[in-house]
């Protein structure tokens, strides 16, 4: 390792950096919501999602650079550290053990990094919601524009709590002086955001969704757009359906797009996400079709079906005590085996 001096960081720099992150990502997400004709361009959503996201992640690590005493350990807080450390002949004998390689110069920590050093140096935010918004900024890098102006809506509003949580907790400064022009903007989306929420969710209280299916509804987004303001369409509620009993028929309306489209299959993608299995990866089937309605969502674990909430006649064996499933149900309330041990002498 040569004896260069450690590199400092300039945690001020990193603090208006961050801040005019912020500013152009909320630049970007004004321009991409508007209109076409009125100048709006809504190519701009990628790049407002990705200078929020980082104007965040420049935050943090400013915080983190702010949490000690020289700008040397500034340096090495947010960089990324040697990987190997290896054992070196001292000279007379012995031997010293020293990194590899040094400090990575271009190589900043990343989010999980971020998290492992909040940790050790307690300072807090919701992990949770970060890991949301990450997960958004990277599926938005996916998909056509077009496709994301719904979905980035949801980003801002979620973002923002997130942000002036952090700023008035843990840097403790006012968001409204970090954040400039960008915090009303914010603001004002996020209230009227979570107003159409709330009045979304209600329009659906009505529609006869199956009980076990409500709470798939908060993860349906539009099929166009990526938005999760999704209303209960009026038509279909005016006609009398329900999303039990007519399901092809009873429509969602996208607030943000205008879009209409039944709302099962949402629903229904939704279930399937929740309980994934793989099985090339040996997993075992966490449901399958449920004998009642013929809908793929009868919870194996629960013994039910999400859509019908058909239980089963027979739910434990009546010697084993081992869960039956739709398949035993045949043998009047014996597991497959015990049924085979009692029956095979007929
Ligand atoms: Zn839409
Ligand atoms: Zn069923
Ligand atoms: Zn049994």
């Amino acid at each position: 390792m040569s004896n260069a001096p450690t590199p400092e960081l300039d945690a001020e720099k990193l603090y208006e950096n961050a801040k005019a992150s912020i500013q152009l990502g909320i630049e970007d997400f004004q321009i991409s919501q508007k209109d076409e004709n009125d100048g709006g361009n809504p190519a701009r959503a990628l790049s407002s999602v990705r200078n929020l996201f980082a104007g965040m992640m420049l935050l943090f690590k400013y915080k983190l650079a702010n949490s000690v005493d020289t700008p040397e350990d500034a340096y090495r807080l947010i960089h990324i550290p040697p990987k190997n450390i290896l054992p070196r002949p001292d000279g007379s004998g012995g031997i010293e053990w020293k990194p590899e390689d040094k400090f990575l110069k271009d190589k900043t920590i990343d989010v999980s990094d971020i998290e492992a050093r909040f940790k050790t140096f307690e300072v807090n935010v919701d992990w949770g919601t970060i890991g949301k918004l990450r997960d958004c900024r990277n599926h938005l890098e996916h998909l056509h524009p077009q496709n994301t102006l719904g979905e980035l809506a949801g980003f801002v509003a979620n973002l923002f709590p997130v942000l002036t949580d952090f700023i008035n907790d843990e840097l403790e400064m006012s968001p409204q002086n970090v954040l400039g022009s960008s915090w009303e903007i914010m603001l004002a989306h996020q209230t009227f955001y979570n107003k159409q929420l709330a009045e979304c969710e209600t329009s659906w209280l009505d529609a006869g969704i199956p009980a076990g299916m409500q709470e798939f509804l908060q993860n349906c987004t539009c099929s166009e757009c990526g938005s999760r303001l999704l209303k209960a369409s009026p038509k279909s509620l005016e006609q009398g359906y329900t999303v039990e009993s007519d399901e092809d028929d009873f429509e969602y309306c996208c607030i943000s797009c205008g879009e209409h489209a039944p709302i099962a299959p949402l629903l229904l993608d939704s279930f399937e996400h929740e309980f994934f299995y793989w099985p090339p990866d040996g997993d075992e089937p966490t449901y399958e079709q449920c004998q009642n309605c013929a809908h793929d969502t009868y919870v194996i674990a629960e013994g039910s079906c999400r859509w019908c909430n058909d239980e089963l006649d027979y739910k434990y064996c009546k010697y084993c005590e081992e869960l039956l499933q739709q398949d035993d149900q045949g043998n009047g309330g014996l597991c497959g085996s015990c049924n085979y041990r009692l029956h095979k002498d007929d």
